[in-house]
């Protein structure tokens, strides 16, 4: 059977074709999968579970009707909705998991992360990662107006993008040496992770064996999954990362 795992979706009202796309790729091809894995940023923006979204409820209708079909759906928080809640995790029948964390896939472990934390070269992003990341500092902005946190999403995101562009490629993609920390930390040869859009099959020489870091790729104009198939032999597990 197979594994799905996609990231960097960026679903908003601005792009409905991108949720039909991903409505429909969860009616069909989830439901003949063992599980999905949303490696983060399924939202281009999530400012708090109590705001009205129709963007928001067509996805949990689509992954609510997925968990009833018997398909767990497994997440992790990106950079653009770390925000995302318990209540919205219920009302999508979702497991949140943390940042990093290690998963057994058809007998192999496999570190999952959203990718932003192997961005260590990009140290204005990290500061405000770790601010963002305070419990403090997401009680304090939840209990805002909604209208407040609104305005602070729209500006954190232009500014974002006008940095993205300002700064060198190599800033923004992740730090070879923090790659090779995670595997070495958590004892892992298979890394997938999101966040660069910069969808990858790496092999990188590890303690004399090859491990792997696959990156998926974002749905801005198509979609993008990782197929992890297995047909019960260890040698015959096929990663298939495709757009669609
Ligand atoms: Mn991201």
């Amino acid at each position: 059977m197979t594994t799905l795992f996609i990231s960097d979706l960026h679903l908003d009202a601005s792009r409905p074709h991108i949720t039909r796309l991903f409505v429909e790729f969860v009616h069909r091809e989830a439901t003949q999968a063992k599980a999905l894995y949303i490696l983060g940023d399924l939202f281009e923006a999530w400012i708090g579970d109590d705001t009205e979204d129709e963007t928001a409820d067509q996805v949990a209708d689509a992954l609510a009707a997925l968990h009833v079909q018997g398909v767990p759906c497994f997440f992790i928080h990106g950079n653009r909705d770390f925000l995302l809640g318990d209540a919205y995790a219920r009302r999508a029948r979702m497991t949140l998991l943390p940042d990093p964390s290690v998963v057994d896939i058809e007998g192999q472990r496999v570190l999952l992360m959203h990718g932003d934390t192997l961005c260590i070269d990009d140290a204005p992003y990290q500061a405000f990662r770790q601010q963002a990341h305070a419990p403090e500092w997401q009680r304090a902005f939840l209990a805002r107006p909604i209208e407040e946190r609104q305005a602070f999403a729209a500006q954190a995101r232009a500014e974002s993008q006008r940095y993205t562009r300002s700064v060198d490629d190599a800033i923004t993609d992740v730090n070879e040496g923090a790659v090779r920390s995670a595997l070495d930390e958590h004892g892992v040869l298979q890394l997938i992770h999101g966040h660069t859009h910069r969808p990858a099959v790496h092999r990188i020489d590890f303690e004399n064996k090859v491990a792997e870091r696959i990156v998926l790729g974002d749905w801005y104009h198509q979609g993008s999954v990782l197929r992890w198939q297995f047909d019960g032999d260890a040698s015959s597990v096929l990663n298939d990362l495709q757009s669609i």
